[in-house]
């Protein structure tokens, strides 16, 4: 995988921090966090036997730099969904 340039790892610690996200660690309440390279997806299903994922959750991943705790932003709401790129499929995600 290719590293993250300076300018894009700062653009998504500002949109983060424009969001109020600014708080201490929620586990050691360590104050120092890394941006971690790189987009952990989720793949979610409807029941634990589905074998076919319904829908991916791309994030961003923010480490402790203390204690590692993790804590992952998914990348919508950040205004980082490329527009060109087909969404990922979420061909179940209203309730009937
Ligand atoms: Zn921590």
């Amino acid at each position: 995988m290719d590293q993250w340039t300076a300018e894009k790892r700062e653009d998504i610690v500002k949109r983060l921090h424009e969001r109020g996200v600014n708080r201490p660690c929620p586990r050691c309440a360590g104050e120092a966090f890394s941006l971690v390279d790189g987009f952990a997806v989720f793949g979610m299903v409807e029941k634990l036997d589905d074998e076919a994922v319904r829908n991916l959750i791309p994030s961003v991943c923010v480490a402790c730099n203390k204690c590692g705790y993790l804590t992952f932003h998914a990348i919508g709401p950040l205004g980082l969904l490329d527009k060109d790129q087909p969404p990922p499929p979420q061909d179940k995600q209203t309730t009937e």
